[in-house]
């Protein structure tokens, strides 16, 4: 079993990066080499700007090459929640925010020509409980009166979508795409490079120094460089130099397997339709079949911080996992295990905007492979002077109680979702 994610050993690897020079003067500097990095980088080097990205280990490294290559069309917060805690008008602009995250995916691939098998399958929202069918019902009535269009699939149609009898029924979202998610944020570095970015490995940014209004000095392990705009791209990887950023940001470990090929065959038992699945419970399980025809399932597993030796054990627990949804699976081989950090805000929003100069977008909250493109291309018009090119600029982006570093917290906020999973 390798335990490096599927997706960065199955991706084309890209030129060495980290013998670079760092130095000088650039207009603008970026923190991290994922998604929302290489998009801004990307889209702000189209407009012409001199764009230096630093990353502290390798394109990709962080969660946006660790992720389950789903780009789906929903918040991180339950639709009927969003509408109870901001209002209908607000709540449908933010769930549109995704739509438009979803169509901007598709358009960078079309316009870069990036071959990375991003297909509208669509997603699959599985009831665990009939409770949570209700549910979906409601949200589907209320989504569909809005023009977004939902289809509920009852238990006894629920073959047609996947081989297994352990859901209750399930909500279908056709606009959902499944990609894969290596070769697209490799394939994005490139197209950013191409546009005329600079991409640095290896250079973790240990310091800054305001040098008044957005400009600041950044000190890299390998070069101090003089920006005009710095923008902090590390979602669940946000460490010490970012404090204010840190302390409200969660990293909650999330953890995938991925099956030896099962061949199309078996993958049309398990998933006819390729649609990106998850399950309905607080601690849900995610899983979909990748382009090789592997069955690619994830979970939080456990509530710590992503290691070699927590990985594996989480491995373990997943295997159970997708052996009690699949029994037919009790025998097939697991080639991959990883895990990789998610960046949970405490109210499990998008935060995007300026503080003391910095620019940032973070918080995703495990919804961040279609919106953290999106954002990279957002934040490009905002650094710009585009202020309502951030939809989440009214957000407050508040502190998590307790936070001063090392998430201490995170064994008791699973013991409360397990809780929470046991009574709903
Ligand atoms: C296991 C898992 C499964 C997920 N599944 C899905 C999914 O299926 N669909 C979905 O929409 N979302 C999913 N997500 C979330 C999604 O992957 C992230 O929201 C998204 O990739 C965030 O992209 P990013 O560019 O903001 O951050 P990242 O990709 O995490 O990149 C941040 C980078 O910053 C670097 N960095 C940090 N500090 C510094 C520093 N001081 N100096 C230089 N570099 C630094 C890090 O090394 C890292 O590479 C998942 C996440 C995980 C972990």
């Amino acid at each position: 079993m390798k335990f490096t994610p599927y997706w960065l050993d199955t991706a084309p690897q890209g030129p060495d990066r980290s013998r670079t020079d760092i130095g000088g003067h650039v207009d603008v500097a970026i923190v991290g080499a994922g998604l929302t990095g290489l998009s801004a980088a990307l889209h702000l080097a189209r407009k012409g700007a001199n764009v230096h990205v630093f990353e502290k280990e390798t394109v990709g490294w962080g969660a946006s090459g660790r992720n389950g290559g789903m780009a789906t069309t929903g918040l991180s917060i339950g639709f009927r929640d969003a509408v109870s805690r901001y209002g209908l008008d607000i709540a449908k602009a933010y769930l549109l925010a995704y739509h438009n995250a979803v169509d901007t995916v598709e358009k960078v691939i079309s316009d870069e020509g990036i071959d990375c098998d991003f297909a509208r399958t669509g997603k699959l929202n599985l009831a665990s409980r009939p409770a949570h069918l209700d549910g979906m019902r409601k949200t589907a009535e209320m989504l569909s009166g809005l023009g977004f269009e939902h289809r509920l699939v009852g238990r006894n149609e629920l073959r047609a979508e996947i081989g297994s009898d352990k859901f209750h029924g399930a909500m279908v979202d056709a606009r959902s795409a499944g990609l894969h998610v290596g070769k697209f944020t490799k394939g994005l570095a490139e197209a950013a490079v191409r546009a005329g970015a600079t991409i640095h490995e290896k250079a973790p940014v240990e310091q800054f120094r305001g040098l008044g209004g957005t400009k600041h000095e950044l000190v890299t392990a390998r070069g101090t460089v003089r920006a005009d705009q710095v923008l902090v791209a590390t979602s669940g990887y946000t460490g010490r130099p970012f404090r204010w950023q840190q302390v409200r940001i969660a990293p909650v470990g999330s953890f995938i397997i991925v099956t030896e090929p099962l061949g199309e065959d078996a993958c049309d038992e398990l998933l006819p339709t390729r649609r990106m699945a998850s399950t309905s419970k607080n601690l849900l399980n995610y899983f979909r079949i990748t382009p090789d025809h592997r069955l690619l399932f994830g979970g939080r597993a456990r509530f710590t911080m992503s290691n070699p030796q927590s990985d594996e054990k989480c491995g373990r627990i997943l295997q159970r996992g997708m052996t009690e949804f699949f029994p037919q699976l009790a025998n097939a081989r697991v080639d991959y295990c990883w895990g990789g950090l998610v960046d949970m805000s405490m109210d499990r929003m998008v935060h995007a905007g300026e503080r003391d100069g910095l620019f940032y977008s973070l918080g995703y909250s495990g919804h961040g492979v279609q919106m953290a493109t999106h954002m990279g291309k957002q934040m490009a018009e905002y650094l710009n002077g585009t202020v309502t090119a951030n939809p989440w600029r009214d957000l407050k982006f508040n502190r998590i109680p307790g936070h001063f570093g090392p998430p201490w917290f995170l064994p008791f906020a699973g013991a409360f979702y397990k809780f929470k999973d046991l009574v709903k």
